[in-house]
């Protein structure tokens, strides 16, 4: 799609389709304003490869995030939201029209952009990691578990990601062992009192993972104990030959495209005020890429759905009166 070198003119430009993005798209096409939602992967962001999304209200039992992506994405062609399948290039927000260049070359015109990037997984940082990744070191429990079916695996992170997932890991693998640099969980405690009742979950606390190794595929780990600063080495069993290491330690926001030009916080989160807005009139920001205090399918959805009612606001005072 794309790749023409041509120019094409919205009302609206939402860059990423996940949860915010879609939701603007709906509110935005609903409204019927021109739009368009640009993304450079498959729709949904972090819930398309999440298993289970218990707590976006009126989830019903077991929902998986990609069945939830699917409705949102119909609903969204639904109501004539266009999306293409681009990532962005570059842009330029001086104008009173946003231009936005794609990697295929296109040039988008908007009135106003609603940018919903979202986030990508941390990784480590340890040596071995770069190169073993997708060879045993995996950031995506629902892409990658069934590869691990039988072997043993390690799960890096304390917070509610990590937890689920390595629950999730469990139908799997032969054995989980969350690794955590504290004592102490961050995830929430239902999802803890969960992981405890689940007998093929092992702890590591107070350990962070020093080094992944193996040639051409994961054959074992360096974990330290960060109290008494021992380091253990933990080769994969010899009937197994490899093993598993899965990273949830939380997120980086795809902001860097904005530097510069949109205000953001120490860590790049986009700052934005209660209705969206951003430091440029007509550009919005809105999900986990946003600075927020709580990141949820239920916070990116309403937030798309502001984004976007603020969005046909803007240009109906700017464009319009
Ligand atoms: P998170 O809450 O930021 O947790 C990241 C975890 O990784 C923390 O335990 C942190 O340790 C650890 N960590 C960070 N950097 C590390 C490093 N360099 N080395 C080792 N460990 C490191 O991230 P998340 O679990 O991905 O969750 C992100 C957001 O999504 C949260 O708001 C969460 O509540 C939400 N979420 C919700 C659900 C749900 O409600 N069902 C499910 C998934 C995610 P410390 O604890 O020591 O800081």
């Amino acid at each position: 799609m794309g790749g023409t070198g041509m120019e094409k003119h919205y009302d609206v430009v939402i860059i990423g389709a996940g949860p915010a993005g879609l939701s603007a798209g709906l509110y935005a096409a609903r409204a019927k304003m021109k739009t368009v939602i640009l993304e450079k992967e498959k729709p949904g962001g972090q819930i398309a490869t999440t298993d289970e999304v218990a707590n976006y209200p009126g989830s019903v039992e077991h929902a998986t995030g990609p069945s939830l992506v699917e409705r949102m994405v119909a609903q969204c062609d639904e109501f004539g939201a266009e999306r293409v399948k681009d990532g962005v290039k570059s842009i330029d927000f001086n104008g009173d029209l946003k231009v936005i260049e794609t990697e295929s070359g296109d040039i988008y015109k908007a009135k106003a952009v609603i940018v919903a990037t979202g986030a990508s997984p941390k990784k480590i940082g340890c040596p071995g990691e770069a190169e073993l990744t997708g060879k045993g070191v995996s950031y995506c429990a629902t892409c990658d578990a069934d590869f691990f079916t039988d072997l043993e695996v390690y799960c890096v992170g304390g917070g509610d990601t990590a937890v689920e997932e390595a629950m999730y890991l469990t139908k799997f693998a032969r054995k989980v062992t969350l690794v955590h640099r504290r004592d102490e969980f961050r995830a929430a405690k239902s999802i803890i009192e969960k992981v405890k009742k689940n007998e093929k979950v092992e702890y590591l606390m107070d350990s962070v993972v020093e080094e992944v190794y193996g040639d051409g595929i994961l054959e074992g780990i360096k974990v330290k104990n960060v109290k008494t600063g021992e380091v253990v080495d933990i080769p994969a069993s010899e009937d197994d030959g490899t093993m598993g290491v899965f990273v949830f330690i939380g997120y980086d926001p795809l902001t860097a495209l904005f530097k510069g030009v949109l205000d953001m916080d120490q860590t790049g989160y986009l700052i934005a005020d209660e209705n969206m807005n951003t430091n440029i009139p007509g550009v919005f920001a809105a999900g986990d890429v946003r600075q927020k205090v709580l990141r949820q399918v239920v916070t990116a959805t309403a937030d798309g759905a502001i984004a976007a009612v603020m969005a046909e606001k803007y240009i109906e005072d700017k464009f319009h009166a």
